[in-house]
C-alpha cells in the first residue's frame, strides 16, 4: 500500500510540474496576430487568462482599420513561491492608432484566491502619496487631479522589483505605451514570502557534423517555439540523424527549458525569433534591440548558448533593422505554408517538389501540422540523397563553396 501511495505522489508531482505550456496562435492571413499565454493548470486562473484572451482577440477582429491591423499578446509568468503565481497579459492593438494594455492575475494555490496589492504589500496607503509622487517625476505630463484615482490592480514582482502599471487614461497621460512604475522589493514591506529564481548554469554548444564541399544539403527551420509539440518534432529528427534550426519565441523559452537544452545536445541550432512576436518594421530601435537582446538573455540564460542567426516575424524587415544588430538575418525559399493549409499532403506538395541543395525550408513547431508532415519530408529528402544541416553550417558551406 505504502508504494502504491509513494508512487501516486510521485507521478502526481511529475506531472505537477512538467504540465505547463504555452498556448500558441501565429497567423498572418487577416490581419497579423500573434498570442502567446501559459496555461498554468491551474483551472480557476487558466479560465480567467483564456476568457481575457478571448474577449480581447474579439474585440480587435470587430475593429476597423486602413492599416494592416496587428494584434500582439505576450505575457510573462512568475512562481513568487510554491503558492502563489503572478502572471500578465500584455496586450499591444495597432490599427489606425495603437492601444496598449496590461492585466495581471495573482493567484494564491494553497487557498484557491486571486490576491491584490493589499494581500501582498503592508500597509500600501502609507505607499500612496510615494507612489504618485514618483509617477508625476517619471510621467510629468500627468495631471495631479486624477492621480488620486489610480489603482493599484494591475502588478507583477521579479526578483528585483514589484512593478506597478497605470492605464494612460487613468492617470491622463498623452504616453502611448504602458505606463509603469517600478519599487525595488527591498524597500517594501512583503507580506509573503517571494522565492528567488537560482539561476543555473549550463554551457551547450551546437554538435558539429560532418558534410563536405559536394553534399546536397538542406536546413530545415521551425518559427514561433518552443511549444508541447517541439519535443516529437526533435525525436522525428533524432530517429533520421536529422537537425533543425528552431527560431525560438523568448517569451515562451521559460517553459521549455529541457527541450532547448536537447535541441543543442542532438545537434539541432538555436536562433532568436524576437521576444513578443510583434511586426519588427513599426517598432523603434530600442524597441527592436530589446526584443533581440531579451530574448537573447533568456535562451543563453537557459543553456549558455548566444545565438547568432535571427528569423524576421512575419517575414518583415528593412536594411536599416539589419543595421541595428550584429545577428544574422536568415529567410526561406521553401515555405511548407504548415499554419495555412493545416494539411500533411498539402505540406508535403508545397515542400518537396520545391527543394534544391541550399534550400532554407520554413516550418512552425507551435502547432501539430509541421509534425504531422515531418517524418515524410525526412524520408524522401534523405532518400533523394540530401544531408540535413543547421543554417549556420548551411551559410559556411555556402561561402567555402562561393570562395573556391
Ligand atoms: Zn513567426
Amino acid at each position: 500500500m505504502k508504494k502504491i501511495i509513494i508512487l501516486l505522489v510521485t507521478i502526481f508531482l511529475l506531472c505537477g510540474c512538467s504540465d505547463k505550456e504555452v498556448q500558441s496562435y501565429i497567423s498572418n492571413d487577416d490581419g497579423l496576430i500573434s498570442i502567446n499565454y501559459p496555461v498554468t493548470n491551474i483551472n480557476v486562473l487558466d479560465d480567467a487568462i483564456s476568457s481575457y484572451v478571448n474577449q480581447t482577440y474579439h474585440n480587435f477582429k470587430n475593429m476597423k482599420s486602413t492599416n494592416v491591423p496587428e494584434l500582439n499578446i505576450s505575457y510573462t509568468y512568475k512562481e513568487l513561491n510554491s503558492d502563489i503565481v503572478n502572471v500578465s497579459l500584455q496586450t499591444e492593438i495597432v490599427t489606425d492608432k495603437v492601444i496598449n494594455k496590461i492585466k495581471t492575475f495573482t493567484y494564491n494555490k494553497s487557498n484557491n484566491k486571486f490576491l491584490t496589492m493589499e494581500d501582498l504589500v503592508e500597509d500600501l496607503n502609507g505607499l500612496d502619496y510615494e507612489i504618485k509622487k514618483e509617477l508625476l517625476i517619471k510621467y510629468q505630463d500627468a495631471d495631479m487631479d486624477y492621480l488620486s484615482n489610480v489603482s493599484y490592480d494591475y502588478f507583477t514582482i521579479d526578483d528585483e522589483n514589484l512593478t506597478l502599471y497605470f492605464n494612460p487614461a487613468e492617470i491622463k497621460s498623452k504616453h502611448k505605451e504602458l505606463i509603469y512604475l517600478d519599487i525595488p522589493l527591498d524597500s517594501l514591506k512583503l507580506l509573503i514570502d517571494i522565492d528567488k529564481n537560482e539561476g543555473k548554469d549550463t554551457y551547450l554548444s551546437i554538435k558539429k557534423r560532418n558534410v563536405s564541399l559536394d553534399d546536397k544539403v538542406i536546413a530545415l527551420t521551425f518559427d514561433d517555439g518552443p511549444s508541447k509539440y517541439t519535443n516529437d518534432i526533435l525525436n522525428v529528427l533524432k530517429k533520421y540523424n536529422a537537425c533543425g534550426t528552431f527560431f525560438l519565441i523568448g517569451n515562451k523559452v521559460d517553459f521549455y527549458k529541457d527541450t532547448l537544452r536537447r535541441m543543442l545536445e542532438e545537434g539541432s541550432e538555436i536562433g532568436n525569433h524576437s521576444y513578443d512576436h510583434k511586426l519588427l518594421t513599426r517598432l523603434s530601435k530600442e524597441e527592436f534591440q530589446d526584443e533581440i537582446n531579451n530574448t537573447q538573455e533568456a535562451i543563453k540564460k537557459i543553456t549558455g548558448f548566444t545565438p547568432t542567426l535571427f528569423r524576421p516575424t512575419y517575414g518583415g524587415y528593412t536594411n536599416t533593422l539589419k543595421s541595428y544588430t550584429d545577428l544574422k538575418f536568415v529567410l526561406w525559399d521553401v515555405d511548407s505554408l504548415d499554419w495555412k493549409v493545416k494539411s500533411k499532403t498539402k505540406i508535403l506538395k508545397n515542400v518537396l517538389p520545391n527543394v534544391k541543395s541550399g534550400s532554407i525550408i520554413l516550418m512552425h513547431d507551435n502547432h501539430r501540422y509541421a509534425l504531422d508532415a515531418l517524418e515524410d519530408i525526412v524520408t524522401n529528402l534523405k532518400s533523394d540523397g540530401y544531408k540535413f544541416v543547421t543554417v549556420s553550417e548551411l551559410l559556411e558551406l555556402k561561402n567555402l563553396r562561393e570562395s573556391e
